[in-house]
């Protein structure tokens, strides 16, 4: 047993495609510490600042005062407690959505929900880009699976034909995310919305990396295009821009009814702590000010100067992000052991950059993914383009 995942780590190593942990000993932030040494972070979904702010602490100190540590049941049985509710009165009062549910971590909201939506003989069509969570709830609800190229939706509409001419009357799913989570480029959404209307297909939408950073207050894509009524499903996470942890699903009271019945990652699995939905609520309040409106152009102000000073790289490091949608920039190296270099070099100079690797891109497709935050300095912008400027061939 042992000799088998010996061998097979091996094998990972051999391929650089092997993976460790390594701990961070202090708070989430701009900067953390690693083996004793200060790294400026670019590798955070903590886009706001949010993860170690005053507010979402007090929330939930004064939530585990009031309310303990533990949810003791799962939601359905006795679970529910003030803070989930009030989450998620909140949480659909800010996307302007009839009602909304907490998931424990949003790879548990699309585990729950897509097999709530689809089963056997339906059909599910997802980007190619599209996240783990949603691939794994699309596998796991035994609908049919096709896989479109990534926003082609010259490609999307020929999978809904022949879903219309081979599977009559069967459900249709439109999945794909609003911010792809290591491309940083958007979804096409106000065409998508075309299409599945013409189509009469649901569409599900992952607003992982756009909550918080797109749309007036961070209330994602769908309320920037102005079709938050047309998407059916609107997923999220609380754990990226919101600082806290969880997932949730927006949408009509009758999804939110039928998915308390449906979601088995919902209704198997003890309720979040309720301190943790304190903090997420604090989150949402902030966003929904104009302290958090601020906070949130204050984000952009470093997207903006992060993708002028990467696109002057542009001819060093193979294309940055072109799109200039989000906070995500990913600088495409290609080879595995290229891209793990590079990120240690760039770690040796004092700053945190992932290398990205198949599986979660493509095989040859490795990446540094670069985050910015609103908590970043200008300088720490300047020095790390800089230290890639140097470094790269
Ligand atoms: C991070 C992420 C998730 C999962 O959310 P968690 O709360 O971290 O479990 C789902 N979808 C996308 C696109 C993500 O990036």
């Amino acid at each position: 047993m042992q000799d088998l995942f010996a061998e097979e780590l091996q094998a990972l190593r051999a391929r650089s495609l092997d993976r460790h942990l390594r701990e961070i000993t202090v708070a989430q932030g701009p900067e953390v510490e690693i083996g004793g040494r200060r790294l400026v972070n670019f590798s955070s979904n903590d886009y706001l600042g949010l993860a170690n702010d005053p507010r979402l602490r007090k929330a939930a100190t004064s939530a585990i005062d009031e309310f303990g540590v533990g949810a003791a049941a799962s939601r359905l049985i006795s679970g529910t407690q003030s803070p989930h509710l009030r989450l998620e009165r909140a949480l659909a009062k800010w996307k302007g959505t009839e009602s909304a549910l907490c998931f424990s971590s949003g790879y548990a909201a699309a585990l729950g929900t897509i097999p709530g939506l689809v089963a056997k003989n339906d059909v599910v069509l997802l980007d190619k880009l599209c996240h783990a969570s949603l691939i794994d709830g699309a596998r796991l609800s035994g609908a049919i699976l096709r896989v479109f190229p990534h926003n082609q939706l010259g490609k999307l509409e020929s999978h809904l034909e022949w879903a219309q001419r081979e599977h009559p009357g069967k459900r249709v799913l439109i999945i794909t995310e609003s911010v792809f989570s290591m491309d940083g480029d958007l979804a096409p959404l106000r065409e998508l919305v075309e299409l599945k209307k013409r189509f009469r297909a649901l569409l599900m939408l992952d607003e992982a990396h756009a909550v918080g950073v797109i749309g007036p207050n961070g209330r994602g894509l769908a309320a920037a295009e102005n079709v938050s009524e047309e998407v059916d499903v609107q997923m999220g996470t609380l754990s990226k821009a919101f600082g806290a942890s969880g997932g949730y699903i927006c949408g009509a009271r009758t999804l939110i009814e039928w998915l308390i019945n449906r979601a088995r990652s919902f209704i198997y699995s003890t309720a979040p702590p309720p301190a943790i939905a304190a903090a997420a609520l604090a989150a949402v309040d902030f966003l929904a000010s104009p302290e958090g409106e601020q906070r949130r152009l204050l984000l952009w102000k470093k997207i903006n100067l992060m993708r002028e000073l990467l696109s002057l790289l542009a001819s060093h490091v193979s294309r940055p992000n072109e799109n200039a949608g989000s906070a995500i920039f990913p600088l495409i190296i290609g080879n595995e052991q290229a891209a793990l270099d590079l990120a240690a070099t760039l770690q040796s100079e004092g700053f945190l950059v992932p290398a990205i690797r198949y599986p979660t891109v493509a095989k040859g497709a490795a990446r540094l993914r670069i985050t910015v935050t609103a908590a970043h300095d200008d300088d720490q912008i300047r020095a790390l383009c800089q230290a890639i400027k140097r470094r790269s061939p």
